[in-house]
């Protein structure tokens, strides 16, 4: 049977040169960074090579970039350590409601110890407004922290605007990049950003690894103790081969970035054009314009997400409803409805994510298969009006 992965938002495939770039430091260059022989030193010369592509994606200094064992870990450092070293100056935080778990949960794990919280509200397409954030900004705010791209509707943030807002006031910016490093050009420097989030697995790098990339100066505290690892911020042995890896993936990613987002874009055009076109009744969620170029999210009248990608999932095709994290939870995707759908189109969601590997081809098929399988869907559920 066809096999088809757009669910590229959950994870991604490791791209070869990414393989071949890890595989020595599994059993030849296995040595401890920390170690002061030669294992340990040609150990901590990848790692630094690595965090140079790293930096080098993203416009910053290479020590700037502290790394993790991927985008949560990043969030919860980043979050939690503003939030502790600044307590002195103020115990408010602006995120919005869109954020993924890795923020949300953090900030609900603040709240519940003596922080305050903003959850700033979204319009229809998934944008935090300018003026709203201006608004919640308090003389106790410390830290606003909000998402460069979403991963579910794909909405990108004018976060050079709400650096530099935050800035003026003397307040933390963090951005959870997660979703759009790869597939947005983006520069720390001119978009004003202190500290952002990324995660290798989502640009074609390994799983359990990422970085926090943190401006100079940022006065942070620490929410891991061990070793002096990653400069004190991150203690734990690092993962060499994986953080290879991710500068590897990185260092593609930078070199493609504008072949990879004008193909993608047009892959994406053809399937939400062509879903929407195709099957009545069903409707884009999240922007038209500033939304990520590997991001389609459709909502269908009188069709149960779940139902819908499992009978996708048969047709060899795989995608997601909500977000992959979240998708065991039966519960309506929060990000849907703070955009404002009603409960039934919120669960009636499809989100198709692409890559830099998915073909015309690959498109074609999923187009051929979805509009079908909506129509069985529907014959089948008493909540569908046929007109
Ligand atoms: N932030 C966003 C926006 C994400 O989409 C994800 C993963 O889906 C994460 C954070 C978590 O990243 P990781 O899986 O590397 O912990």
């Amino acid at each position: 049977m066809k096999r088809v992965y757009l669910d590229n938002s959950a994870t991604t495939a490791v791209d070869p040169a990414v393989i071949d770039a890890m595989l020595p430091y599994f059993d030849k260059a296995y040595g401890n960074a920390s170690s002061f022989h030669s294992f340990g030193r040609e150990a901590a010369r990848a790692l630094e090579s690595a965090r140079e592509q790293v930096a080098t994606l993203i416009g910053a200094k290479p020590s700037e970039i502290y790394f993790t064992a991927g985008g949560t870990e990043s969030d919860n450092i980043a979050i939690l350590g503003v939030a502790y070293a600044n307590r002195d100056k103020g115990t408010h935080i602006i995120t919005s409601a869109i954020e993924h778990p890795a923020v949300l949960e953090t900030c609900k794990h603040l709240e519940e110890n003596g922080f305050s919280v903003t959850y700033l509200p979204v319009d229809i397409d998934g944008r935090v407004s300018l003026a709203d954030l201006r608004e919640a900004i308090t003389d106790e705010t410390v830290l606003i922290t909000i998402m460069h791209a979403n991963n579910e509707i794909g909405t990108i943030q004018q976060v050079r605007d709400m650096g530099a807002l935050a800035r003026d006031r003397g307040i933390v910016f963090h951005t959870d990049a997660v979703q759009s490093i790869g597939k947005v050009p983006l520069d720390v420097e001119f978009s004003n950003i202190d500290m952002l989030s990324i995660s290798s697995h989502k640009l074609h790098g390994p799983k359990g690894v990422g970085a926090l990339y943190m401006r100079e100066g940022t006065n942070i505290s620490p929410i891991l103790f061990g070793g002096g690892h990653e400069r004190g911020l991150r203690p734990s042995t690092e993962n060499v081969p994986g953080i290879v890896g991710f500068g590897k993936a990185c260092e593609i990613a930078h070199n493609r970035l504008d072949d990879d987002v004008k193909q993608m874009t047009a892959l994406r055009d053809r399937l939400m054009q062509g879903i929407l076109e195709t099957v009545p009744k069903s409707v884009l969620n999240g922007p038209c314009s500033d939304r990520l170029c590997n991001n389609v999210n459709i909502s269908f009248e009188a069709v149960e997400g779940e139902a819908l990608i499992l009978a996708l999932d048969r047709a060899g095709i795989a995608a997601s409803t909500g977000s992959a994290c979240s998708s065991k939870k039966s519960t309506a995707s929060h990000v849907l409805l703070a955009a404002g759908l009603s409960e039934q189109m919120a669960y009636g969601s499809l989100r198709l994510s692409l890559s830099r590997y998915t073909t015309e081809e690959e498109i074609s098929y999923v187009l051929e298969k979805v509009p079908p399988i909506v129509q069985r869907l529907r014959s089948m559920s008493p909540l569908w009006k046929e007109e």
